[in-house]
């Protein structure tokens, strides 16, 4: 766990405030404890999906399993390892592992699955993403399998692969949050236009 998302940070934000001249509302406070420990518990479920992750890597791969351990070049990330097993920010294995309610896409407004298919091939949020990798791998073709050959064919593809799953997977980490803080705000301070007469 990354020393930046823990819970014991939380005095720290609050001394950075002070230096600035400002004081935390102590529900300030209690908004960044909610977020770094819902941040933990996502993250130790990630961890604890891994064995099986270990194995969809293998079944994602396996189509082109000599070409993979003949590569020269590319090591694999932990954003390229969720895109090629769907054990990540994806709505489908966030409502699977009961983090999330529904296993709709929060990018889109009809909320179609969040799957890696969705989010790859088809979501919009991702669509200036997508025309950069398309560019880079010279196809269209954006299946899993795809993905792989174009990993394992050169450096530059491997590379493509990697800053497409490292951006996207950050924009949805970051999206979440904000998400998370707002939701967690509205429940407190209801909309005016819904509170009662
Ligand atoms: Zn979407």
């Amino acid at each position: 766990m990354k020393a930046a998302r823990s819970e014991r940070n939380v005095p720290y934000l609050s001394l950075e405030m002070q230096r600035r001249g400002e004081t935390p509302l102590p529900r300030q406070v209690a908004e960044w404890r909610t977020e770094f420990r819902r941040d933990l518990r996502v993250a130790w479920r990630l961890r604890l999906s891994q064995p099986s992750a270990g194995h969809a890597v293998i079944a994602a791969v396996s189509p082109l399993f000599e070409e993979w351990l003949e590569r020269g070049h590319g090591v694999l990330s932990f954003r390229m390892t969720q895109v090629l097993t769907g054990h990540g920010k994806f709505g489908r294995f966030l409502h699977r592992i009961k983090e999330e309610r529904t296993p709709g896409c929060r990018h889109c407004v009809d909320r179609p699955e969040d799957t890696v298919e969705h989010t790859v091939e088809v979501c919009p949020a991702w669509a200036e993403h997508r025309r950069v990798l398309v560019e880079a791998i010279g196809g269209g073709d954006l299946s899993r399998r795809a993905l792989v050959q174009a990993m394992v064919r050169s450096e530059e593809g491997w590379q493509a692969v990697a800053s497409f799953c490292e951006a996207v997977m950050l924009a949805k980490e970051a999206a979440d949050r904000v998400r998370q803080r707002n939701s967690h705000r509205r429940r407190r301070d209801p909309d005016p236009d819904y509170r009662p007469p």
